[in-house]
């Protein structure tokens, strides 16, 4: 498999980046996760024909989700001038908030079906499972596996029991890891930390720890992967751009 960070900011981006956005190529699959402000124009320049096989979103937050509603154009011109893909684009999204829900619906662009906590299924060669975690609306981390690799995204979610069984040895885990320690809100915090990312990579033995959803200009990123690191020695900031084998 190959990971692209087409974004890794949240819930905003830092200047001249974007928010989530990730493109999984799985053998023969190509997997879109999440389409936040600024990756609709990465993903064109790496995948200029939007040869998508489907988009999954972890929820509908805008930051996940913005350029969702700028695709759409995008595709509705592509498809009239008889280029891929044809219409309607395949998509897994939470059915709430219900609001965004329509709008994605509304379009007809996209062909929308539901993520549910548990769901597997499989596009060409790649296996996917959905897992629901701890977000003010329903998000579901998303695990992709091909050729006896794994890759797992945690979304945005808070520290939960379940997580490290969820992420149990991933070849690559790309985690939420939105606060410093230090700004740690508690037991209802809606991302992990750096260090519960990192205790994250540790307990569930996972190979690699990408940390991403970076609050824009205002983290200190030395001392975000530096506290990931107290746990996890090995982890690394998601970079924008960078291509991750898997
Ligand atoms: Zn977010």
């Amino acid at each position: 498999m190959e990971l692209t960070v087409l974004g890794r900011h949240g819930p905003f981006p830092a200047p001249g980046g974007a928010c989530s956005g990730y493109l999984l190529r799985a053998g023969q699959a190509a997997l879109l996760l999440d389409l936040g402000p600024g990756t609709l124009s990465r993903l064109l320049a790496i995948a200029p024909q939007l040869d998508l096989d489907c988009v999954i979103l972890s929820h509908l937050h805008s930051d996940h989700i913005s350029d969702m509603f700028v695709l759409r154009y995008a595709l509705r011109q592509f498809a009239e001038r008889g280029l891929r893909p044809t219409l309607p684009m395949p998509v897994i999204a939470p059915d709430e908030p219900k609001e965004e829900y329509r709008l994605l619906t509304a379009s007809g662009v996209f062909d929308l079906a539901s993520s549910a906590d548990g769901l597997q299924l499989r596009i060409r060669d790649a296996r996917i499972r959905l897992n629901r975690v701890t977000h003010p609306v329903p998000t579901y981390a998303v695990s992709v596996e091909h050729e006896g690799k794994r890759f797992v995204y945690t979304g945005d979610t808070g520290a939960r029991a379940d997580l490290a069984e969820l992420c149990y040895g991933a070849d690559l885990l790309l985690a939420d890891a939105n606060f410093l320690d230090e700004e740690n809100p508690g037991p209802s915090a809606p991302h992990l930390s750096a260090g519960q990312a990192g205790q994250l990579a540790a307990d569930a033995w996972v190979k690699r720890l990408l940390c991403t959803h970076i609050r824009g200009a205002l983290c200190d990123t030395d001392r975000l992967i530096a506290q990931a690191r107290r746990r996890f020695p090995g982890a690394e900031l998601a970079e924008e751009l960078a291509v991750y084998q898997i």
